[in-house]
């Protein structure tokens, strides 16, 4: 199908499409790279009036480590993040990076377009749950920096408001002793997740977990941080038997709905399955176990 009637508006600057979104208020969309918005409205799943492109503002495809934080613009593609070697120290993220589509949509989609689409199916919001990942947001107001947590408000809604637009997502860079991992379950390649999950953790000097991050996606309304699980594992040590109880936690916690992609029953078990599996792979990434 053809989308609805929109008119098309470049902005050349932030300041450009601020004054555009302004103008234009709810009748307006960002346009990043187009791999969610445009099939949306080729669905007429969205008709915006007006299409605002932000891609001629280059500055904004910056992928760098500024002031602990991994720091991707609003126009870093996901493919950018595949390549960078900086991102391979963000295991979570590297993680991502590949499993994220195909690579001719990786070449066009945006980190922060995916965080903004926030699709339950979506991959990016999961790993920016566990990373603790924060969004830069600028309006008529000025900047405010929102945690993932407020940003990602439900299915394809978000902090982000009239008139705003998101300018960077910031991952914080891991201390030391600190692993990730991102498992995604896929019919195919290319395919959004039948289930997903995303962990990171820190382990302290006595070997025991500071700090935890685990979330899920595709098997509920929105990517969910499975705070029971964060809970179980800070100050435990690695174990099978914490991994089977983080995961058992991951599983009570998911509320898919039944599709082509599976029944709900074998959907709430995969989140179970993939946290485990991805706690087992940070966890072997740390030098204390892992996959047996
Ligand atoms: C065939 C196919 C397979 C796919 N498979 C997957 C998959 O497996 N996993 C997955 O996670 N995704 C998948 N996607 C979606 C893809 O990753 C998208 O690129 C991504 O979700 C959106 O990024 P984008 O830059 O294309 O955003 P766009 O499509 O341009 O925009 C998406 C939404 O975000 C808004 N937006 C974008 N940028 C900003 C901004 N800076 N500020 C405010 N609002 C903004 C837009 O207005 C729009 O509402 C798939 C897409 C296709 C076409």
């Amino acid at each position: 199908m053809f989308p609805a009637a929109f008119e098309y508006a470049r902005a050349r600057s932030v300041d450009e499409a601020l004054a555009l979104l302004a103008k234009h208020g709810s009748d307006a969309r960002i346009l990043a790279g187009g791999q969610s918005l445009i099939p949306a409205m080729r669905y007429r799943l969205a008709r915006p009036a007006v299409l605002v492109d932000i891609n001629p503002i280059s500055e904004l495809s910056y992928l760098r480590e500024d002031k602990g934080a991994l720091v991707v613009g609003a126009l870093a593609r996901d493919a950018a993040l595949e390549t960078s070697a900086a991102v391979k120290r963000y295991r979570i993220i590297a993680d991502t990076s590949v499993v994220v589509a195909d690579p001719v949509v990786r070449q066009s989609g945006t980190v922060v377009g995916s965080l903004c689409h926030n699709d339950p199916a979506g991959d990016w919001p999961v790993t920016a749950i566990a990373a603790g990942a924060s969004v830069l947001v600028r309006g008529p107001k000025g900047d405010r920096v929102v945690s993932i947590d407020d940003f990602l408000v439900d299915s394809y809604t978000t902090a982000v408001g009239e008139g705003e637009m998101a300018i960077e997502v910031r991952f914080p860079t891991p201390p030391e002793r600190t692993a990730g991992a991102y498992y995604k379950m896929e019919r195919k390649v290319g395919d959004f997740a039948t289930a997903c999950a995303g962990v990171r953790v820190h382990l302290a000097a006595d070997g025991s977990i500071d700090d935890a991050g685990v979330a899920i996606g595709s098997v509920g309304p929105k990517a969910m941080r499975v705070a029971e699980a964060e809970k179980l594992l800070r100050g435990a040590k690695p174990s099978k038997d914490l991994m089977r109880a983080a995961a058992e936690a991951a599983q009570k916690l998911a509320d898919p709905v039944a599709d082509n992609r599976g029944s709900a029953e074998f959907k709430k078990a995969m989140a179970g399955v993939l946290v485990g599996r991805a706690l087992s792979l940070a966890f072997e990434r740390l030098g204390v176990g892992g996959p047996k």
